[in-house]
């Protein structure tokens, strides 16, 4: 997107401000499915925890992906956005069993990550097909907290458990029609991930009934300049041999799945904000902007480094600043960045804001959660408004006249 257009946005929706190009969506939608394009049965079933406003999953359906979700809210959006159930995945972890109960109720595909409940569902339900979640062990990047496929992870059921879950599939005669993974946000190693897969296909040799193997996620995306990323044509083409090489020993042409989340939308996004404040102090030089960790938590609570720009001042002199927010907290977006030239009232540009950002903010501080704008064919669109006062108090229940202070009681008498 141009800066110009990116400007117009602030100005005319006001700011902080997040906006999403759907060209870029579109593209890297595009650029998975070409890298599995050998694949005979392909599903991507986008994470909707990355971003789940209506307008995103609406495009989403468009462009013929599914929806994987994480909770029954998740599972309602989807619906409202148009999936069908069948093109609805439900991965919960550490969820009810009524929760799972509501939303094989509402005829999505069911995918379980604990035995204790397997046992449960498959007695009461055993003509739901229902997806088990593996954990295969493998520690997918170097970050403890994007990856959850180790062994003190809280995801998935033990590969070491298979003999387990084996007895409760044959006890309560349960359908099992699809074998899951997810191994964190970060496949850097593409042969660390195939290792797993391999894992994945041991499991799935058990059943007989399997329609899909799901691959997961965790496809790495650039943040900034000499950043690795998931090399997608190579994974494609390693792992796609290797998928119908077990097809046809397994017999059957199963379905290969991916539900990608920050791939599809993390560079699409793009968050504004407004600088209130240029403060020099005795060691650096601290912009301080019209936002905190309230609307763009990633960069305190992931060390995540987005990419700062002044959009206002692009052609300045660059210099070093430490950008940080207006709550109170210690909210530091980035120190020592080189930014051209920043005075008060210029609007900075935080790139990556598409995945994680806007479903991780808050009212922390009583702040608004920002608005949203979807950038499609050269028009803006709102598709999230500003929250307003009214949206803070909504939910407040006032007990007015429970608590009488002393100086009224002072009067009375
Ligand atoms: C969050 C999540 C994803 C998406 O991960 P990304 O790193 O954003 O691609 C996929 N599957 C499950 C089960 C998840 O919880």
């Amino acid at each position: 997107m141009k800066h110009s257009d990116l400007l117009q946005i602030a100005e005319k929706y006001g700011d902080p401000i997040y906006v999403y190009d759907s060209e870029k969506i579109i593209s890297q939608f595009n650029r998975l499915t070409n890298a599995f394009s050998s694949v005979s049965k392909l599903k991507l079933n986008y994470a909707a925890k990355a971003l789940s406003n209506l307008a995103i999953l609406r495009l989403m359906n468009s462009l013929g992906s599914g929806l994987d979700t994480v909770s029954i809210q998740e599972v309602k959006l989807g619906l409202m956005a148009g999936f069908k159930p069948e093109d609805i995945i439900y991965t919960p972890n550490g969820v009810s069993l009524e929760e799972i109960e509501e939303a094989a109720d509402l005829g999505v595909r069911i995918n379980i990550d604990n035995l204790s409940i397997l046992e449960q569902f498959g007695t009461k339900h055993p003509n739901v097909p229902v997806c088990i979640r593996i954990n295969p062990h493998v520690m997918a990047g170097g970050n403890s907290k994007i990856s959850v496929g180790h062994i003190d992870s809280k995801f998935g059921i033990s590969i070491h458990q298979i003999p387990h879950l084996l007895r409760i599939v044959e006890l309560t005669k349960m359908h099992i029609n699809g074998i899951h993974m997810h191994t964190g946000s970060d496949i850097l190693d593409i042969d660390v991930f195939l290792y797993a897969s391999e894992i994945l296909f041991d499991t799935a040799k058990h059943f007989k009934e399997l329609d899909f193997i799901d691959f997961g996620s965790g496809f790495k995306v650039p943040y900034k300049e000499g950043d690795i990323q998931t090399n997608i044509e190579e994974l494609g083409q390693k792992l796609t041999g290797r998928f119908n090489e077990f097809c046809s020993e397994y017999g059957k042409e199963l379905t290969l799945a991916f539900e990608p989340g920050k791939f599809l939308v993390s560079e699409a996004g793009y968050f504004l904000a407004k600088v209130n404040v240029v403060k020099q102090t005795t060691s650096t030089v601290f912009a301080s902007v019209d936002s905190g960790f309230n609307h763009l938590i990633r960069p305190m609570f992931y060390g995540s480094s987005h990419e700062i720009i002044n959009i206002s001042n692009p052609e300045g002199r660059e210099r070093y600043y430490s950008v940080v927010g207006y709550i109170c907290e210690t909210d530091t977006f980035g120190s020592n960045r080189r930014i051209n030239e920043i005075s008060e009232g210029d609007i900075l540009c935080f790139r990556n804001a598409g995945a994680y950002c806007f479903t991780m903010a808050s009212n922390y501080n009583s702040r608004y959660r920002p608005a949203e704008v979807l950038w499609h064919k050269g028009k803006a669109y709102l598709i999230r408004e500003r929250e307003t006062f009214e949206d803070l108090v909504r939910n407040l229940v006032d007990h007015e006249t429970l608590f009488v202070s002393s100086k009224e009681k002072a009067i009375a008498k």
